[in-house]
């Protein structure tokens, strides 16, 4: 009675005022969250307690986020062991990050799968302008890009540009789309027709670009292609395409674009984040059907269509080619101020997702380049009126997973991977070797046995049961020993082990050295990945390349390491040492221009300037300098040659400063060439043949700096020379077998 009134008693208690529903949550989520670090510091105890050999090859995926699924699939594949939780007491071989390389400001070794600042390289103002530079100096040369003015900087120039268009009465009548700078999946995207229909929201930077209308169709739907690129290395210059991809399509079938339709973004843009809501997108898993295809499929229907698919993707690496060479010099900027020279740090590798969109004439457009393509397996399904679930995509899988997989194997040291395979192989030959004596030591082995009883029931004439009796057998010696070895601490590389790697198993010892060795060489070759530059448009981007010569002087000149930008006392020594007086360029005209330059570019890019206005000149404002100077002091036909000549004169400047005339003159001789010089033995270039080259101005030069006398060639010889030994020298053995395979492949 007691009992029951006192319960009353604390049901009739007023509510504590402080109490309130959500602490008790929190509790809760707090209890939570506890739970899982302690869950999570336990499995991180674990993985450190085990022991890694010194040759097994590791990945830090704790900032993979979203593409942990696809990676954690290759990893298993290949064999390598995965940090989820990082790694304490070394570096991995490789950290992959989910978005960007500082992430993870640990790292300090290894391969990171971001470069530092590729974010804002990819963002669309920055990629646009760079494009834009390479525009100016080849006209011919870039043009697969929509025209594009930068909001709100230049809307006077965009408005005149339209008011113009209509004057001249443009059929049909010209769209614009607007895009955010840093936007992404669509977001913030619409198209206008006059230029009062632009709003700045915030003062945001916005793209707005020519809205290519004329597009290639299929099934009445408008699409765009997701193209993967692995940017394997900055220094030398490496890139490779992945012969898969997506086409991601709209879900409304398309007409041009007239001011009743300009509103349907499922009709105008074609990304999946944006039209897998639409109640019309088809999720189809057949490669040719649905609104997310592969590009395969696509250029498989382009061809049936009676068009050459392989011209289409041709075109396509070439703009893959320009694109990345014209990003080079910004990347190099940004590296250099991340990982300064003589600092230990990562280097880096990055996946890109390139979209590029057909028009009516097949030829590809680059809208933009992503610098974090999602590497998600999974997509969204709606399982009940706005309700969604993920569910696994077998398409997706199809092309990040190879994607992935061969990425990891062309970044990966090599060396370490054979030498894991040769142990592996090696300590699995002797267990077998062991294991085979001792069953040799039964009285009656246990397979002659089994055939023996196997072939009696043959003589009744029971000729499939025979040989699926002794194959039974076989595979079961062989599980025997499989799990006998792996009993034994090999589950690292378990999933590794394939069936031919079984049979090899009776080898010789000198064989599976030799199978080891070509073992990923073949893989290599086999992969999804082509190599494009150096292997196939070496040749043809060499001279797109001038930019990084400027990339290199303005870090020359920054001062402070790991700085992004020039100051004005760096800017003056850059006009000091480059003797740019001497070409009548006075030091007062200096200041003015980079007092000058300074101002518009931070007007240029006022999100990423405000509150840093005192920094200095950006690299792009000092590309403008050098563009100016140029103009003014050496003039030329045309404004590549102008830029050359200015960067050759500062080159020989600096380095005649340092009295380093005989290092120089070879690098002239290239340039004079046409040719990309490059450090080290990358060329193997014989000294001599360099100093045999036909240029009056500079074999007197050479015949000073090295006292010998030179025997006459002619510059047809040296170029064929020179050529012939830098493609040679350039291919490894390697990537002229995938070279060659790619050909073949394409041809058929
Ligand atoms: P986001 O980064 O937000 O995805 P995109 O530049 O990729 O922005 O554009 C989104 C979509 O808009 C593209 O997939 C494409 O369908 C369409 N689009 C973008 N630019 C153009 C253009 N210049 N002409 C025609 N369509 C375009």
């Amino acid at each position: 009675m007691a009992a029951s009134k006192s319960l009353l008693d604390s049901l009739k208690k007023p509510e504590p005022t402080n109490f309130r529903m959500t602490d008790f949550r929190r509790d809760l989520h707090l209890r939570h969250k506890r739970e899982e670090h302690a869950k999570k510091e336990r499995l991180k105890a674990l993985q450190e307690s085990k022991y890694v050999p010194k040759y097994a090859i590791t990945v830090d995926t704790s900032r993979a986020r979203s593409n942990n699924d696809v990676l954690r699939m290759c990893i298993k594949e290949l064999g390598f062991k995965e940090y989820p939780f990082g790694r304490k007491d070394n570096c991995c071989d490789v950290h992959w990050h989910a978005c960007h390389f500082e992430d993870n400001p640990e790292v300090y070794g290894g391969k990171v799968n971001k470069f530092p600042g590729m974010g804002e390289i990819c963002s669309k103002m920055t990629l646009f302008r760079c494009l834009d530079i390479m525009r100016d100096l080849f006209p011919t040369d870039y043009d697969f890009y929509p025209r594009t003015w930068y909001l709100p900087a230049q809307f006077h120039e965009f408005s005149c540009e339209i008011r113009k268009m209509h004057e001249r009465r443009v059929r049909p009548k010209p769209t614009f789309i607007v895009k955010p700078d840093t936007g992404a999946q669509g977001d913030g995207i619409y198209l206008l027709r006059e230029p009062n229909e632009y709003s700045s929201f915030n003062g945001k930077c916005h793209v707005a670009q020519e809205y290519m209308s004329n597009v290639y169709l299929i099934d009445k739907f408008k699409f765009d292609l997701r193209i993967y690129v692995l940017l394997k290395s900055l220094e030398p210059l490496e890139f490779y395409i992945c012969q898969e991809g997506l086409a991601r399509f709209s879900t409304l079938p398309y007409e041009n674009p007239t001011n009743k339709n300009i509103h349907e973004s499922f009709m105008h843009l074609t990304n999946y984040s944006l039209n897998k809501r639409s109640s019309t997108f088809n999720r189809s898993e057949r490669d040719d059907e649905g609104s997310k295809r592969t590009v395969t499929s696509v250029l498989r229907r382009i061809a049936m269509n009676g068009h050459d698919s392989t011209k289409v993707w041709r075109s396509i690496e070439r703009i893959v080619c320009k694109t990345i060479v014209a990003i080079v010099p910004e990347m190099k900027v940004e590296y250099q101020a991340a990982i300064p020279p003589g600092k230990t740090g990562a280097s880096c590798f990055q996946v890109l997702g390139f979209d590029i969109l057909l028009l009516h004439n097949l030829k590809p457009v680059l809208l933009e380049i992503n610098a974090s393509p999602s590497l998600s397996l999974d997509s969204e399904q709606e399982i009940a009126p706005g309700v969604f679930e993920y569910v696994h995509s077998p398409k997706d899988e199809e092309i990040k997973f190879p994607l992935i997989r061969d990425t990891l194997l062309h970044v990966v040291p090599l060396e370490k991977l054979k030498y894991y395979r040769k142990r592996k192989k090696r300590r699995m030959l002797r267990k077998l070797k062991a294991c085979t004596s001792h069953k040799m030591k039964r009285p009656e082995p246990l397979v002659k046995q089994r055939t023996s009883i196997v072939i009696i029931k043959a003589d009744e004439s029971d000729e499939e049961k025979r040989e699926v009796d002794v194959t039974q057998q076989m595979s079961e010696m062989h599980m025997d020993v499989d799990s006998s070895t792996v009993s034994q601490g090999e589950s690292t590389g378990r999933d590794a082990i394939s069936d031919d790697e079984q049979e090899s198993n009776m080898k010789s010892d000198i064989e599976i050295e030799e199978e080891a060795d070509n073992y990923y060489e073949n893989k290599l070759k086999e992969s999804c990945l082509k190599q494009l530059y150096p292997a196939i448009y070496d040749e043809e981007c060499e001279r797109y390349r001038i930019l990084e010569r400027v990339a290199g002087l303005f870090i020359y000149f920054l001062g402070i390491r790991g700085s992004l930008r020039i100051g004005p006392t760096g800017f003056r020594t850059f006009a000091r040492k480059c003797r740019l007086n001497r070409k009548g360029m006075t030091n007062a005209a200096v200041d003015i221009m980079y007092i000058d330059l300074q101002r518009r570019w931070d007007h240029m890019n006022p999100e990423r300037t405000s509150g840093k206005k005192s920094n200095g000149l950006c690299y792009q404002g000092f590309l403008d300098a050098c563009m100016e100077i140029a103009r003014r002091k050496f003039y030329a036909p045309t404004k590549i040659e102008m830029l050359e000549n200015l960067v050759d004169h500062c080159e020989i400047s600096i380095n005649l400063k340092d009295n380093d005339l005989a290092n120089n003159l070879p690098r002239l001789h290239f340039r004079r060439l046409g040719l990309q010089y490059r450090q080290g033995s990358m060329y193997a270039m014989p000294r001599r043949v360099i100093d045999q080259m036909a240029e009056e101005t500079t074999i007197e030069d050479l015949l000073t700096a090295h006292e010998k006398k030179l025997r006459q060639v002619s510059k047809e010889d040296i170029e064929a020379f020179l050529r012939k030994n830098r493609r040679m020298t350039y291919l490894p053995s390697s990537t002229t077998a995938i070279l060659g395979s790619s050909k073949s492949a394409n041809s058929e």
